[in-house]
């Protein structure tokens, strides 16, 4: 019942509309203080090298621990927060967050290879006139070198903006950091763009992993996704894996990086670092 029948044209709320209103209104408010009241936390999800199971770095994602709602998925604020402009904050936090982390685990595990942290940039962030010099300052002050950090930028966010993008990414490219197309398959990216964007790899959507072993179609899309990015010189990232179904199917295909539930679900900082400590025990440093 959104418009009255032959009315003055001023829209009628019904009560489920004005409910979900009110429930967005009060999420944004609490929004608003989550972050100087310390509600966001840092979420690590490991990605592992396809070839050899070896840890290669992780995933840093946002969780909001809400004092009355309990944890909120990102999926459910994030794009709120792009709304209202507070993931500009939450960003700034995240990106000093995990860096700040991975230079620490880099501290305390001298001998084994350098791990990475990728970190989700969002659209309004790429955008923003400031990121580069943000981004920057944050390696600088944190002391993590702009190899170890990947920026994770969805297709859709790109596209936005595309030749703005572009502009943008050559310029991070510049520091030496990592760049990657995250939910790649999901957006309208035109192929004319992809060999243009200087990504380094692309990171094949969780939707087209998880029926890939039952699904001839996303078998093939799959496959079509990682011998066109391959052709272009650029790496495979692969999210959701939860079988080793799938996982055997994406190391035939040469996938070199995955990341799913199959090796672990996002965990806190703490747990994270028994990862680390688990992949230096099964893999030892060789002699020198
Ligand atoms: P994403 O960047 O594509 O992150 C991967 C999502 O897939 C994560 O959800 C992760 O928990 C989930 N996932 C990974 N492996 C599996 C699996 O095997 N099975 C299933 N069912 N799920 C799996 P999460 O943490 O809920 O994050 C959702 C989205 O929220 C992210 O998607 C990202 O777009 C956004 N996000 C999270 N943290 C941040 C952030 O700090 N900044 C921004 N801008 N966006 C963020
Ligand atoms: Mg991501
Ligand atoms: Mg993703
Ligand atoms: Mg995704």
């Amino acid at each position: 019942r959104a418009k009255g029948q032959g009315g003055g044209g001023y829209v009628l709320f019904d009560r489920g509309m004005h409910e979900e209103a009110l429930r967005r209104l009060d999420l944004e408010l609490d929004l608003r203080r989550a972050q100087e009241k310390d509600q966001f936390e840092a979420y690590y999800q490991p990605i592992v090298r396809m070839r050899d199971g070896r840890l290669t770095g992780f995933e840093a994602l946002v969780r909001w621990n809400h004092p009355e709602r309990g944890l909120i998925s990102p999926a459910e604020f994030i794009p709120l927060a792009e709304e209202n402009g507070l993931i500009m904050h939450i960003g700034r936090w995240m990106l000093r967050e995990a860096c700040a982390q991975m230079r620490r685990w880099q501290r305390a595990f001298p001998r084994r290879p350098a791990l990475t942290v990728s970190v989700n940039l969002s659209a309004r962030q790429l955008l923003h006139p400031e990121i580069l010099t943000e981004i920057r300052q944050t390696l600088r002050e944190t002391g993590l070198s702009a190899r170890h950090l990947k920026l994770e930028i969805t297709e859709s966010a790109m596209m936005e903006n595309a030749e703005r993008a572009i502009e943008l990414l050559e310029a991070l490219k510049r520091t030496r950091l990592k760049l990657m197309l995250d939910d790649f398959g999901t957006g309208y990216s035109s192929l004319s763009y992809l060999h243009r964007l200087p990504i380094d790899a692309l990171k094949v959507d969780r939707s087209f992993v998880m029926h890939m072993h039952e699904r001839a179609d996303d078998r093939s899309f799959v496959e079509t996704i990682v011998n066109l990015a391959h052709k272009l010189g650029r790496e495979v990232v692969c999210e959701g894996i939860e079988l080793p179904e799938q996982e055997a199917l994406l190391r035939q295909m040469g996938v070199e990086y995955g990341q799913g539930y199959l090796y672990s679900r996002p965990v806190t900082a703490a747990q994270a670092e028994m990862l680390i400590i688990d992949d230096v025990a099964r893999h030892p440093a060789r002699k020198r």
